[in-house]
């Protein structure tokens, strides 16, 4: 992670390249860069030895020119109120691109999870939804999992939220496990929204994907689905790391293996079907067709994409570039599928998940894979069409042009109150 890189300003940045294409006016423009609010608070959570602690918490609510805020919260010692209003301007265009009804909103708590009991995580998170009731609810601001929150923390919001309110209403939080209205599809949208754009890109530069070789950094949730769906496509997975290391196969190992192998070891490494143990850096470096970072952001700097060789990469982490490591990379030709469509699964089928909810009915497996399909398919072309249209250098670009622009049309079609 590269500390000196201000997420916010990056945000602003990525929106002023889009806004150099478009004919939105600067008073416009200047609204989409500015979170609408932001909540900062102070928690005071009862630890189990009696003691009391403070924690500070987020939610920035970024826009809803398109629909209820929407976005995930972050437990994490680096949480900061700049972080917060940028995760939240990336949901805002995240949904505009993959073109579901929402505008964007983040939080986050300041806190390292791992140093606290189950009990001592339940009190902070209903504190923190008792603080969030009157900003969220169905229509006005609907919260999800983020890095160290899941199905449990979702489950606990839903409980406090309709306790507090004397109600049901499961799609105030989406995240969820099936058992509190969750939906089927969920924990593998992420990994297969990235292998569908990638997918995509292969198809759009005339490229084999059956040919191809791919390296994934990251084998959370996001990565190893990745890895098992691209796998499944007929690609060859000859690399993975976590943060303990990497491994490697040229004639490629078996995904779910490997995901099996950390399950009970706590890393990839080790694995048996591994002809050599790589670095991180190895990984991201290496000799592949199609490179997926699904670790956490600002993984590849400026250094690094001078060394990185993959022809496509489609970016399963929120932010994996650097500023620097995209301008670098671009200059190499590299097809760079942005985070905003290639990880835009998880926030689609959260989107399915409140449809759901709302409609009191359960979609099968194959519905929601189906509707994510056709979503993310639209949303490459749509990236495509304006990439050509505008003889443009960047994917990334493309995707904020398109997506800035439905977030302008929005606001300008609605005319502004008071
Ligand atoms: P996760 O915690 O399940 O997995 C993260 C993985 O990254 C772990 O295997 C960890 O060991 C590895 N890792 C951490 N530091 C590393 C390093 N320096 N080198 C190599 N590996 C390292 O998290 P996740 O849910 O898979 O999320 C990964 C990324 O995808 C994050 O950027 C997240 O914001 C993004 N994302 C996730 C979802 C989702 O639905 N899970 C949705 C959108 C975006």
């Amino acid at each position: 992670m590269v500390a000196d890189i201000n997420p916010f300003e990056s945000l602003q940045s990525q929106i002023d390249d889009a806004a150099a294409h478009l004919d939105v006016g600067d008073d416009v423009i200047e609204r989409l860069k500015h979170p609408e609010r932001v909540l900062e608070t102070n928690l005071t959570v009862e630890l189990d030895d009696g003691e009391l602690e403070r924690f500070k918490a987020f939610r920035s609510q970024f826009n809803g020119d398109r629909g209820p805020y929407k976005g995930g919260i972050r437990y994490h010692p680096n949480v900061s109120r700049d972080e917060v209003k940028a995760l939240s301007g990336w949901m805002v265009y995240k949904c505009a691109i993959v073109d579901i009804p929402y505008g964007g909103g983040k939080g986050g708590i300041i806190i390292d999870p791992d140093d606290y009991s189950a009990s001592e995580l339940e009190r902070l998170t209903r504190s923190f939804a008792t603080e969030l009731r009157p900003l969220i609810g169905v229509d006005r601001d609907i919260p999800a999992p983020d890095v160290n929150t899941g199905q449990r923390e979702m489950n606990w919001i839903k409980d406090t939220y309709e306790t507090l309110e004397n109600t049901t209403e499961p799609g105030v939080i989406t995240g969820k496990n099936i058992a509190s209205g969750g939906s089927e599809g969920r924990v593998e949208a992420t990994g297969r929204s990235t292998v569908i754009a990638a997918r995509e890109a292969f198809d759009y530069l005339d490229k084999d994907l059956e040919d191809a070789t791919v390296a994934v950094q990251g084998y959370g949730n996001a990565g190893w689905i990745a890895a098992k769906l691209i796998d499944e496509m007929g690609a060859t997975v000859v690399a993975a790391s976590d943060s303990s290391g990497g491994i490697y196969n040229p004639d490629g190992f078996d995904p779910v293996a490997a995901r099996d192998h950390k399950n009970e070891t706590g890393s990839v490494v080790g694995y048996e079907d591994s002809v050599e143990e790589v670095t991180n850096e190895d990984v991201l470096t290496m000799d592949v067709d199609l490179l997926i970072p699904a670790a956490l952001e600002n993984a590849i700097d400026r250094d690094l994409a001078t060394d990185v060789t993959a022809d496509v990469i489609s970016e399963a982490a929120n932010g994996p570039l650097t500023p620097e490591a995209d301008e670098v990379l671009q200059k190499q030709d590299t097809f760079v599928i942005p985070d905003i469509l290639a990880n835009a699964g998880g926030v689609t089928v959260s989107y399915f998940e409140w449809v759901q909810n709302r409609q009191r009915f359960s979609w099968s497996e194959q519905r929601v894979n189906d509707e994510l399909e056709t979503l993310i398919v639209d949303a490459f072309d749509a990236l495509v069409d304006t990439y050509e249209m505008y003889d443009l250098d960047n994917p990334r670009t493309a995707a904020y042009v398109v997506a800035v622009d439905r977030v302008a049309d929005a606001y300008e079609e609605a005319g502004s109150f008071p």
